[in-house]
């Protein structure tokens, strides 16, 4: 008899047997049905075949197997297992997040039609236009979903550009509409659906290699020392001033490997990036460049995986985060562009796995080179490339000699206690703004808070108003008219008085990107717009208009959040103001000055990129902090120094390692006392290793009360030891009735 060991998509640890019946051929990495605890059906996937038949339980047999081939590779699987055990999480959960729900399905995947609706063309006119909303006036259902389907599509741009904008009938629906409005919207012959095959996947047309830019003589040397790097280590920092021609580098680096017939895979933290990254990768390679995000419809995704696994894979994958679990055959190199940014540590659900580490451990599996770019590193890399564990090839200027931006800090207290601000806006920057404007040239803004206003509040009584499920104040969603929970999206209605004491005066405290961009109309109504935050960037093809509208010189005034700071590359942007430095800077975490001196050096880094230098405006109320300084003189090695030292007097990141437990119930006086005795029991093995418990500064999410506990590891502890006690003092609380329906999960190396 020959037994299987299956992964099954389960929260629980481990591999699970199952008998293979006699003549039923099956494979590692083929996905198997079988039946798991009361005669429930999972998929799972064959992970080891031996004949070594448990002991303590009876074995089920395999039901089916669903593969002739295997669809996992057995890289992925070593991979996943990886992930697994240094992350503590169950493997199970690891398949979950590696596999598009096309494949996880039982009844496997068959390409799909969806249904699109677009705008009847007799209405394709501005007045046309007018007479359909004139109709629905009396429907306001009707109007309501037709209004939203304009702005969805992009008709309310209407007269700036001609072409028509298709959405899928979900996506209106998505917003809320029902079916009958939308349908009654198609039989009065406003719009119209037709079927559409979806999972198509973009064919990028014919390579062409000759459109690759010749590198400068700097950049040559970059790419030459960074060749000689990877032939002592698998590891290598490429650490490149903003615009410094990065991306021109791993262009050819790319090809190199393309030359040796090997594959490439080229990971960006964050989707708003892909755009123009896809663009400049299209252009020289074409159709042996594929992509993988998250925004992609799951067919779309199954359909790559599937290639990646044929006689015909692409050659390169541009992809975020999850783009790391995809299969590779020959891959030869992993470019993991901007890796400072802690987004390519997934946070929630499990697995809490960092892509850049996952991104090392995929090379070595295929003997293949790992590049890290950026132009701020993240401490932990640069402390590695410092003491020689990584190999570093520094660029300090940028391409063409131009200068980095001029950064001028402005005093926001001093102003204010002056009332020469004008709101959030100083009169420097309003200055400099309207000249650039005046100019023809382009100019940004960047402000970390989406929303109209992060609280309102009684002007009378000061109660503010909270989210029923977390421990947080509401943000106020003008443009939607709506209070809206950042933590579990919650929405509640604006009140118009003060259910406290009565009052009619809620004012708004503090800006979120709507508000600025309402002030900016009024202070700049000739300019033209554009915002760009995850409110306006919720459909498939917000972030390409955004970003083409503006690199195209049809908006010249963007305001966004963090989604702006990294990777734009736009020509004529001559202005950038950071409006406030401080939420940055007092963020309760041990990395609040790295991240913020990255976020700040990165949104200047988008001025002035072409032909001539910027103008970066830094507001604050903190102008004489150490970090603000560096931030003007870029002066990424006098931040490194000063943290690294901090880091290491008070044992944290690169010195010690970090392992976050959280414990989740929705009693807080469970979690209370479940904490306090996980405490305990940590102590026992880890004594002062342990920190907490700590309510944490949300103590409720999703209406599950929150505890934790750091643990601060020296370096040279076993790990292997620490994932042991950890997870029985999981299994040992979790054992406890009183704790049975206790979360308890970790987070290593939290970012
Ligand atoms: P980084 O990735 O370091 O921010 P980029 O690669 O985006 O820098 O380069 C900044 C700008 O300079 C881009 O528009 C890029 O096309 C241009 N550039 C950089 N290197 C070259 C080169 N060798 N030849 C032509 N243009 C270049
Ligand atoms: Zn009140
Ligand atoms: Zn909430």
């Amino acid at each position: 008899m020959s037994y299987a060991d299956i992964i099954l998509p389960v929260p629980l640890t481990g591999l699970f047997t199952y008998a293979v019946p006699d003549g039923m051929s099956v494979g590692i990495g083929m996905r198997v049905l079988v039946t798991f605890g009361r005669s429930k059906t999972y998929l799972g996937i064959v992970a080891r075949l031996h004949n070594e038949k448990p002991k303590d339980y009876q074995v089920k047999p395999i039901s089916q197997v669903m593969d002739a081939t295997p669809i996992i590779t057995d890289n992925q699987l070593k991979l996943w297992q990886w992930i697994a055990d240094y992350y503590m999480s169950p493997i199970g959960e690891v398949y979950k997040a590696a596999l598009p729900s096309g494949l996880k399905a039982e009844d496997g995947y068959r390409p799909r039609t969806e249904l699109y609706i677009q705008l009847s063309p007799k209405f394709r006119s501005e007045q046309a236009l007018h007479v359909a909303i004139d109709m629905l006036q009396r429907a306001p259902k009707q109007l309501k979903a037709f209004l939203d389907y304009l702005e969805l599509s992009g008709w309310d741009q209407l007269g700036q550009t001609e072409e028509q904008f298709e959405i899928t009938r979900d996506e209106l629906i998505n917003q809320g509409h029902t079916l009958q409005s939308v349908n009654a919207l198609v039989q009065r012959g406003v719009l119209e659906t037709y079927d559409k095959e979806v999972g198509r996947l973009n064919f990028g047309g014919d390579p062409h290699p000759e459109h690759i830019k010749p590198l400068s003589d700097v950049q040559q040397e970059a790419f030459n020392q960074i060749q000689f790097s990877f032939l002592q280590k698998n590891v290598t920092l490429l650490h490149g001033v903003t615009s410094s021609g990065k991306t021109e580098i791993y262009i050819h680096l790319i090809q190199q490997a393309l030359d040796k017939h090997q594959q490439v895979l080229y990971l960006l933290p964050e989707i708003a990036l892909t755009v123009q990254m896809m663009q400049r990768l299209q252009r020289v390679f074409g159709n042996r460049l594929g992509i993988y995000h998250s925004k992609y419809s799951d067919a779309e995704r199954v359909e790559i995986w599937q290639k990646q696994l044929s006689k015909h894979p692409y050659d390169v994958i541009l992809g975020a985060r999850s783009a790391v679990l995809l299969p590779f055959q020959n891959l030869g190199l992993i470019i993991v562009d901007e890796e400072h940014v802690t987004s390519y540590k997934q946070q929630d659900p499990a697995p809490r796995y960092h892509a850049r580490s996952a991104a090392i451990m995929l090379a070595q599996m295929y003997g293949a080179k790992t590049l890290l770019g950026t132009a701020t590193p993240s401490l932990e890399t640069y402390h590695n490339a410092k003491t020689g564990k990584y190999g570093l090839v520094e660029l300090f200027q940028r391409y063409k000699g131009i200068q980095l931006p001029e950064i001028q800090v402005v005093d926001i207290k001093d102003l204010q206690h002056r009332k020469m601000m004008n709101g959030v806006f100083s009169p420097l920057l309003l200055a400099k703004t309207r000249e650039a404007l005046e100019r023809g040239e382009q100019v940004i803004y960047f402000q970390n808070r989406r929303g109209y206003a992060p609280m309102i509040e009684c002007k009378q009584c000061g109660w503010v108003p909270h989210c029923q499920h977390c421990d947080v104040s509401l943000t106020l969603h003008r443009n939607m008219n709506q209070l809206t929970c950042h933590y579990c999206g919650y929405t509640y209605q604006v009140p118009t008085e003060c259910p406290a004491c009565g009052g009619h005066d809620l004012i708004t405290k503090g800006y979120g990107t709507e508000k600025i961009e309402d002030q900016l109309r009024d202070i700049f109504p000739e300019a033209r717009i554009a915002r760009m935050d995850l409110d306006t960037t919720r459909t498939r093809n917000a972030y390409e208009r955004i970003i083409s509208d503006f690199s195209a010189g049809r908006t010249n005034l963007l305001i966004g959040t963090q989604m702006i700071s990294k990777g734009l590359d736009f020509d004529k942007v001559s202005v950038v103001g950071i409006l406030n430095a401080d939420n940055m800077l007092n963020y309760p975490d041990f990395r609040a000055y790295e991240q913020a001196y990255m976020m700040m050096a990165q949104v200047a880094g988008r001025a002035g990129r072409k032909g001539k230098q910027g103008l970066v405006i830094l507001q604050t109320k903190s102008p004489t902090l150490p970090v603000i300084q560096q931030v003007v003189q870029n002066d990424y090695a006098g931040l490194y120094r000063s943290l690294i030292a901090e880091r290491q007097h008070f044992h944290y990141p690169p010195y010690y390692r970090l392992i976050y437990v959280y414990l989740k119930h929705r009693s807080d006086a469970v979690v209370e006392s479940a904490g306090i005795e996980m405490g305990s029991r940590l102590r026992q093995w880890f004594s002062a290793r342990v920190l907490g418990p700590d309510k944490p500064a949300i103590a409720k999410v999703k209406s599950l009360s929150i505890r934790k506990l750091v643990l601060k590891l020296e370096p040279g502890i076993g790990m292997a030891d620490v994932r042991k006690y950890l997870a029985l003092a999981q299994q040992q609380m979790l054992q406890d009735k009183r704790y049975s329906s206790l979360q308890i999960y970790f987070d290593v190396d939290p970012q």
